[in-house]
């Protein structure tokens, strides 16, 4: 059976699709079925609406003040699913919703996606990753090419006209030097970075 949402260090998580345009270096899947709670994030076939919400309505949300859309896939490949889920959260539950994603969702979905995620969720979390589009490729391997670096950004810079609460993340495996220039990147465009620790 698969974890549609799970708990991990303290925090919930919506696993919503497997799907993704970027076979990052260092993504989860390519080492690990599972992370925290959950025993499996690998769908045999994508959840439907319904069975999201039957698994928010069946789980413990105690202790809990956020969820995070982020689980074996771009939850953006989802969108639809991502927006109406939202929507059921806001509806139910006194949760705040945050959106962790890769940032390429004008390209998955060929046109401007910013304002109707903004609405949708509290925060968005986009993945930096990189602070120039070559090792970005190097690192993401988009399925999208180069152009999607500068996608990436534009979404985060659209993000900002609708929310304030958009952030940029960078794991400090890239090393001291890239995490400097992601910073001054994210300084530049007036979004917040984040460095996370890589745990494998
Ligand atoms: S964007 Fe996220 S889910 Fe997709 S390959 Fe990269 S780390 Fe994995």
């Amino acid at each position: 059976m698969t974890d549609i949402v799970y708990r991990y260090n303290n925090q919930v998580y919506f696993n919503i699709t497997n799907k993704c345009p970027c076979k990052c270096t260092f993504c989860i899947r390519n080492t690990e079925d599972s992370v925290g709670e959950a025993e499996n994030l690998w769908f045999e076939k994508e959840p439907t609406l319904e069975e999201i919400e039957a698994a928010i309505d069946a789980f413990d949300f105690h202790g809990c003040e956020e969820v995070v859309f982020c689980g074996y896939g771009e939850p953006t490949m989802a969108l639809d699913k991502l927006i109406a889920v939202s929507a059921y959260v806001r509806e139910k539950y006194p949760l705040r919703i945050r959106l962790n994603t890769n940032g390429l969702s004008d390209l998955i979905h060929k046109r401007s996606t910013a304002e109707e995620i903004c609405k949708a969720v509290d925060c968005v979390s986009i993945s930096l990753n990189m602070p120039d589009a070559a090792s970005y490729c190097e690192v993401v391997h988009p399925a999208f090419g180069e152009k999607s670096f500068d996608a990436m950004l534009n979404f985060a810079k659209d993000c900002k006209k609708y929310l304030s609460d958009v952030r940029f993340t960078v794991v400090d495996v890239i090393g001291e030097e890239n995490v400097k220039k992601s910073q001054a990147l994210a300084d530049s465009l007036g979004i917040p970075l984040r460095v996370r620790v890589y745990t494998p």
